[in-house]
C-alpha cells in the first residue's frame, strides 16, 4: 500500500523520462535525469490517502490481536513469511532486481519475485520501483518522496499515508519505470497486487485458523513495513558514511540485520547497481548471499559489483 501513494511530489510537468532502453539492460539510477521542478511536501497541500491510511493503521490495530492468538507455530509462520516477503520479495525482488537490475534472472523468477514482493502490501512493482528510483534521483533534496529533512516521522511512515497527486497513476509510474511498464505481466501484477495477499490469507486460515492469519498476515505486515521504513528513515539519519554520496545516506548495523542487508545504505547510494550492499567483510548482507545461491542454482547471472578503483575513488 505504501508506495502506491508516493506522496509529496509537486509539479512533474517538466519531468524528463529516464534514459532506459530495455529491461535487460543495467540501470544506473544516478543516470536518471529527473529535472522537474519538484517541491518539498511542506510546500504542497497534503491530502490523506484514505485507502492506505485505513489499511496501514488497521493492520497495526489488528496486529494487537497477536497477544491473544500466540502460538509457537504462528510465530514461526510469521518469521518465515517475514523473510519470504521482506527478504526475497522486497529486498531481493523489488529493490535489487527490479529497481536497480543488479543481476539478471529468467523471466519466470522475476515474475515470481514480483508476486512475492506484492505480498508485502507496499504497492505493486511499478509503484514501488518508480518511488524508489525517484528517491535515488532526488535523495535528500526537494522531490525526494521520503527524506528525513521533512521530518523523521514523515520519512518513516508519514509519506505513505498521504496522496501524491503527481505520482499515483499508471501513467506517472510509467515515466519512472518504463522498462516495467512495457511488460504486460508486470502491469497486471501492479494493478492487482492485493490479490496474492487475499489468497495467502485464505490459505493461512485453512491451514491454521485465525492465529495464522493474525501472525502470518497482520503482524508480519507490520514487521516488514517498519523494517522497510527504517531503511528510508534511520539510514538517512543515524550511522556512518563510508562513501561520498552527496546525500545523508548512512550504514547502520541494526537496520542491516533486520532488513537482510539493506541497512548498508550509504554503500548502496554510492554504488546503486551493485548487487552487494555490505562491502566490508563484517557488513553482513544475507541478500547478496541469496543472490550467490541463485547463481549457484543457475538462476542469476550478470551480477554487478563495484571495481576496486570505484570503491577507492568514492571513499569519504
Ligand atoms: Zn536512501
Ligand atoms: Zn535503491
Amino acid at each position: 500500500m505504501s508506495s502506491s501513494n508516493t506522496s509529496c511530489l509537486a509539479s512533474l510537468d517538466n519531468f524528463e523520462e529516464p534514459t532506459l532502453t530495455n529491461e535487460s539492460q543495467p540501470i544506473d539510477s544516478t543516470e536518471l535525469r529527473l529535472d522537474a521542478a519538484m517541491q518539498s511536501p511542506n510546500n504542497s497541500q497534503k491530502e490523506i490517502m484514505w485507502t492506505a491510511f485505513v489499511f496501514i493503521i488497521g493492520a497495526h490495530l489488528i496486529a494487537l490481536a497477536g497477544f491473544f492468538t500466540f502460538s509457537w507455530k504462528a510465530l514461526a509462520v510469521c518469521i518465515a513469511l517475514h523473510w519470504v516477503t521482506g527478504g526475497l520479495g522486497i529486498t531481493l525482488g523489488f529493490h535489487r532486481l527490479l529497481t536497480h537490475r543488479s543481476f539478471q534472472t529468467p523471466k519466470w523468477v522475476e515474475y515470481l519475485l514480483s508476486i512475492i514482493g506484492s505480498l508485502a502490501c507496499q504497492g505493486g512493482p511499478l509503484a514501488w520501483v518508480a518511488t524508489h528510483r525517484l528517491h535515488h534521483a532526488k535523495s535528500d533534496k526537494p522531490g525526494d518522496p521520503h527524506t528525513p529533512l521533512d521530518g523523521v516521522f514523515w520519512a518513516h511512515m508519514g509519506w505513505c499515508l498521504y496522496k501524491n497527486k503527481d505520482l499515483d497513476s499508471l501513467e506517472d509510474y510509467n515515466r519512472f519505470a518504463p522498462d516495467l511498464a512495457k511488460d504486460p505481466v508486470h502491469v497486471f501484477l501492479n494493478n492487482y497486487f492485493m490479490i496474492w495477499t487475499v489468497l495467502l490469507a485464505a490459505g493461512l486460515y485453512a491451514w491454521g485458523g485465525m492465529p495464522f492469519v493474525i501472525w502470518g498476515i497482520f503482524i508480519r505486515l507490520v514487521l516488514v513495513y517498519h523494517v522497510t521504513w527504517f531503511v528510508n528513515s534511520a539510514t538517512h539519519v543515524w550511522g556512518y558514511q563510508t562513501y561520498k554520496t552527496g546525500d545523508d545516506s548512512t550504514n547502520l548495523w541494526w537496520v542491516a540485520l533486520l532488513s537482510f542487508g539493506e541497512g548498508w545504505h550509504n554503500n548502496h547510494h554510492a554504488f546503486q547497481t551493485s548487487a552487494r550492499h555490505g562491502l566490508k567483510w563484517w557488513e553482513l548482507d544475507t541478500t547478496y548471499m541469496m543472490i550467490q545461491f541463485l547463481k549457484f542454482c543457475g538462476l542469476a547471472k550478470d551480477i554487478k559489483l563495484p571495481t576496486a578503483h570505484m570503491l577507492q575513488t568514492k571513499l569519504a
